[in-house]
């Protein structure tokens, strides 16, 4: 079962949808329900707009937590959790365009692992952490580089409207097996970019969430951006760039240059 966000005709519905007839969705009462209830209202896909599948309270993310990509920028391998901040305003969907800043020439992908924080965490063990994970779906960390080394923080380099895909589709953690085993590509225009295992992560997942946990408090629908593997590069008008994490999904967008 994959949870989305769907829109059609001016409003968004919550729906699950199911290998077998991947182009009906069925209407649910709630996206982060356990057990949704089935409204029995059905929609045809082809018809809407897959929205993003989250609506989190925050975004936060986890910088340099693959040592090969920390090397490739020339930073060295953190010794515990780097955090940063992406506002929710920064999220689109599967297919909207990400839009470059006119105030930056460089901005880069970075494929990630999202997980969907499924109840309130707050000063957790990483068990309890790890019980907490809701699902899994695949972000986009989109990054203008200049303005990040320019400026020496982050919120600028990674806060512009659109620098925050997500989707296609929220997986629920039972269905997408150990996090270790899970790959991360990104492909831009066909070209494969970045490729890495989550085995490879500095900090694992449960690790990172109980650490961000006792920092400040995690919602349910919060977002975990959980870093990059090597291999980020430059986005430029007219790219298509996709990240792809088998089960989850692929997530698509085109690039435009701000009008
Ligand atoms: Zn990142």
């Amino acid at each position: 079962m994959k949870r989305g966000r769907l829109e059609m005709n001016g409003r968004t519905f919550d729906v699950v949808v199911d290998g077998k007839t991947p182009d009906r969705a069925i209407v649910i009462d709630d996206l982060l329900a356990k057990t949704p209830k089935k409204t029995g209202i059905e929609l045809d896909v082809r018809q809407g707009t897959w929205r993003a599948p989250v609506r989190p309270s925050k975004i936060v993310c986890i910088g340099r937590n693959y040592a090969a990509h920390a090397k490739e920028l020339g930073n060295a391998v953190p010794t515990e959790p780097t955090i940063f901040l992406k506002p929710p305003s920064s999220i689109v969907g599967p297919s909207a365009p990400i839009v470059r800043p006119k105030m930056s020439a460089l901005v880069h992908h970075e494929a990630e692992l999202a997980v969907v924080i499924g109840k309130k965490l707050a000063h957790a063990t990483e068990k309890e952490a790890e019980a907490a994970i809701f699902g899994f779906t695949c972000a986009n960390d989109v990054t203008a580089r200049d303005l990040q080394r320019a400026d020496g923080r982050f919120t600028r380099a990674k806060g512009f409207d659109s620098f925050c895909p997500v989707g296609p589709f929220l997986v629920d953690q039972d269905q997408v097996g150990p996090i270790a085993d899970l790959t991360v590509t990104c492909r831009v225009n066909n070209e494969v970019r970045q490729q890495g295992s989550c085995n490879a992560m500095v900090f694992p997942v449960p690790t990172a969430l109980a650490y961000i946990s006792s920092i400040m408090t995690l919602l349910p629908g919060d977002l975990i951006l959980t870093g990059t593997p090597e291999g980020v590069g430059p986005l430029v008008d007219g790219d298509v760039v996709e990240v792809e994490i088998s089960p989850i999904g692929t997530l698509r967008n085109p690039v435009v240059d701000a009008a």
